[in-house]
């Protein structure tokens, strides 16, 4: 989650205070587990939140997460293993939701609440209407579901990933852009012999995907090796403006490529003076710019393919869902009682035997959370009712909002995985997502975060279809609030913004029930 703001500098201010304040926190905490030996700490906030619902008020409970970090992203602090190590009960939606906590989930200690604990209800009613797109995942899904849990290739892919994702973070953290928004979206390695090469950039339904493209050539057959360099001349102001039919060669510099409006393609001749493996890296998918040609062919006209390319085209093998467990499962009310269930089973454990008492308040304060849980799935069923049933459909950049599709009849589409990743990203899927959302009807996309990312605002230019006023938060908590405030704020968003009414007070009402709960 990303909470976003327009103003770069007050973004940056926040984040160092949260940050700071988190800091004295975890102090407390370590004091606290030296003098109580009954400290929780739950990982994620939604996690936090749900705990700080159920657990005792005389227990304390320490966030370890902020609620302005994408813990999709986030690595452990030193100060914040110390605040694990000295925990009694260490709760997290696992890796699925949370990578970094990996390392963690072989400690005794740590109970996991997320989506490889829980018993998820298959929802068939309207798969039917379902993409291919959709279809696939789902197929994937629930073949890799029973037996890949203990598949750690998978989570040591996945590790690689999130390192290489965390360096591109550091760079964009300024302009407070979420993951997915590097300064390049694809690379790909050609092996040319010497000669001339035409690169074509076409308008597909009348505009190019944007006016001009930044694009950097570099003698090198390895993307990864080369990735910081290109980054790093890619946001260099010293670059070179490119016209229809100019020449481009590999060097270090970056090309600012000109799309003639006047013409349906704009071209490039692209020369190699010495045979041998090159890197091009492009700010736009150039896929985006393919009507019917291939953007890259000989002097003969033959289309030339990349040796190696980033995104990879995934073919049938849907390694981008990392194992296929989609994390994001408490847009599903049931499935944050079935969380809560196994919180408080597991607090139940650590209290004795003989104290009834405590046992009891326990159970009552689960069977409250239960409660205003069921209603929140009413209510919010109630609300989606509202939405005409030809616009009840969820765009957004990631795969985050399938559970909320499934439990509530709306259709789900999203560009990016389950963790947001931009490298599973293929040309394919935008092609798809762009199709659909023509087929479909679409009337609004929803932002993550504001401003919105540039793949969606791409999306947006190119498929005519207005982002919704406010973001929609899929990750967990709102910058304040709590579990239910957020999933009132994401349900008015999506109905209002689809023809639906919200009746957000009786929702509000929810949420204040909530807090009666949580206070300590
Ligand atoms: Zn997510």
């Amino acid at each position: 989650m990303k909470a976003g703001s327009g103003n770069a500098s007050v973004a940056k201010l926040l984040l160092g205070s949260s940050l700071s304040a988190s800091f004295v926190f975890a102090i407390g905490a370590n004091q606290a587990a030296q003098a109580n030996s009954k400290t929780i700490i739950a990982v994620e906030p939604l996690t936090c939140d749900l705990v700080s619902a159920i657990a005792l008020p005389s227990t304390p409970v320490t966030c370890l997460i902020d609620r302005k970090q994408d813990v999709h992203d986030v690595k452990i602090t030193p100060r914040q293993a110390q605040t694990l190590k000295s925990a009694n009960q260490v709760f997290t939606l696992g890796s699925e939701m949370t990578p970094a906590i990996k390392n963690w989930l072989d400690n005794p200690k740590t109970v996991v609440v997320g989506v490889s604990a829980i018993e998820i209800d298959e929802h068939h009613d309207d798969h039917d209407d379902h993409s291919t797109a959709k279809h696939d995942d789902h197929d994937d899904h629930s073949a890799v579901k029973h037996d890949d849990h203990d598949d750690h290739d998978d989570h040591d892919d996945h590790d690689d990933h999130s390192a290489a994702k965390h360096d591109d973070h550091d760079d964009h953290d300024d302009h407070g852009d979420s993951h997915g928004d590097g300064s390049f979206e694809w690379a790909g390695v050609f092996d040319l012999s010497a000669g001339t090469y035409k690169w074509s950039f076409a308008k597909v339904d009348g505009d190019y995907a944007d006016p001009a493209m930044k694009m950097v050539i570099l003698k090198s057959g390895d993307i990864e090796a080369s990735e910081e360099l290109a980054e790093e001349l890619l946001e260099s102001k010293n670059s070179e403006v490119k016209r229809n039919n100019d020449k481009l060669v590999a060097q270090e510099k970056a090309y600012v490529l000109t799309f003639n409006e006047r013409k349906d393609s704009t071209t490039f001749t692209v020369e190699i003076k010495k045979a041998g493996k090159y890197a091009f890296f492009t700010e736009h998918m150039p896929f985006e710019f393919e009507a019917d040609e291939h953007f890259f062919k000989d002097v003969s006209g033959d289309d030339v393919e990349p040796i190696a390319q980033v995104p990879e085209e995934g073919g049938d093998h849907h390694h981008h869902d990392h194992g296929g467990l989609d994390p994001h499962i408490w847009h599903d009310p049931h499935n944050i009682i079935k969380m809560g269930n196994v919180i408080s089973k597991n607090l139940n454990k650590k209290i004795s035997f003989f104290d009834r008492e405590t046992k009891k308040v326990l159970k009552e304060r689960t069977q409250s959370v239960n409660s205003i849980l069921e209603d929140l799935d009413q209510w919010t069923q109630n609300q989606v009712a509202t939405i005409p049933s030809d616009q009840r459909k969820i765009v957004s950049k990631h795969k985050a909002m399938e559970y909320y599709g499934d439990a509530f009849g709306l259709k789900a589409i999203s560009l990016l995985d389950f963790l947001g990743h931009s490298s599973s990203l293929r040309p394919q899927t935008i092609s798809a997502v762009i199709a659909e959302l023509k087929k479909e009807n679409v009337k609004v996309l929803f932002a993550e975060q504001q401003p919105p990312s540039k793949l969606l605002r791409n999306l947006s230019r190119q498929t005519s279809t207005p982002i919704a006023k406010q973001q929609i938060f899929v990750d967990g908590l709102m910058p304040t609030g709590n579990t239910i405030s957020v999933a009132v704020h994401n349900t008015c968003t999506i109905v209002n913004s689809l023809g639906g009414s919200c009746n957000k007070k009786a929702g509000n009402q929810l949420a204040n029930r909530w807090d009666t709960l949580t206070k300590r």
